[in-house]
């Protein structure tokens, strides 16, 4: 597989999968263009060959359009960047279901029209894979708002795999389970909480972030094709149960 020539945007960039899919592009000849929030990442990210990276907060509307505005032209599209918060459903802030929300699903909204109507104007194809989680499907305890980004995020694919299809632009989902990374650490670090959700992975293991990035890499690429509209899991069988 080569990305040689083509150019890369991926949200949530700096850690984690991101981070992680950002390094397996470069190795593969793509030019990166990162957008995280936190500047240290950023500039990490700037020193690296071929990778130029952008900070600003997604769950500023007007930020996020401005800057994937600035970031285009650009051949395909990974957002992945999310967010959670651990909050029992009784107790769950409305200001944190809008940041969840706006981060998880509304910036794959605004990230993804810019791209789109950028490749649109130029008679140009693409792929975009948007980073969900088995939790748009499963319930997962204290993740109400978590849950619901994932869940909203799986049908906004459906809609754009319908409607940027004829342009010829693919639209599609990774949907992994438990991730080693910061986010997996904040959510799954206390073995209470984790082992009944190993106990249902029939491989017997957590996702590591190459598992996940070696899936959007699929997805992205040519062998893809015709994948459009699909909800991956990479979940180990998780799912099967
Ligand atoms: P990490 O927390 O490790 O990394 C997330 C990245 O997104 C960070 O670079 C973070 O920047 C960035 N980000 C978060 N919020 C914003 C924001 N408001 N504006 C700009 N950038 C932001 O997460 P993962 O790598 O684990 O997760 C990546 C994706 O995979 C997410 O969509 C997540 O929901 C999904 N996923 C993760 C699983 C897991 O167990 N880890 C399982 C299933 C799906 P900063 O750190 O500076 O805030």
């Amino acid at each position: 597989m080569t990305f040689k020539g083509k150019s890369v945007l991926v949200t949530g960039a700096g850690k984690g999968i991101g981070r992680t899919l950002c390094t397996q592009l470069l190795e593969l000849g793509a030019e990166v263009i990162g957008i995280t929030r936190s500047q240290s990442d950023v500039d990490a990210l700037n020193v690296l060959p071929k990778c130029r990276a952008y900070c600003v907060d997604l769950s500023n509307a007007e930020a996020t359009r401005a800057v994937v505005t600035a970031a285009m032209p650009v051949d395909l599209l990974v957002n992945c960047a999310g967010t959670t918060a651990l909050e029992p459903f009784l107790e769950a802030s409305a200001d944190r279901f809008d940041e969840i929300m706006a981060v998880n699903c509304r910036a794959a909204m605004i990230v993804s029209q810019v791209f789109a109507q950028d490749l649109i104007g130029r008679g140009k194809g693409g792929a975009i894979v948007n980073v969900s989680s088995t939790a748009s499907t499963s319930a997962v305890r204290d993740h109400t708002a978590y849950c619901a980004s994932k869940g909203a995020l799986d049908a906004m694919t459906r809609v754009m795999a319908l409607e940027l299809g004829p342009h010829g632009i693919r639209v599609n989902c990774v949907n992994p389970t438990v991730t080693l990374t910061p986010m997996g650490e904040k959510a799954w670090s206390d073995p209470e909480r984790s082992a009944p959700m190993l106990a249902r992975i029939p491989m017997g293991r957590f996702c590591d972030p190459s598992d996940v990035a070696a899936t959007i890499l699929y997805l992205l690429s040519d062998q893809a094709a015709m994948v459009n509209g699909a909800m991956l899991p990479v979940d180990g069988g998780y799912g099967v149960i």
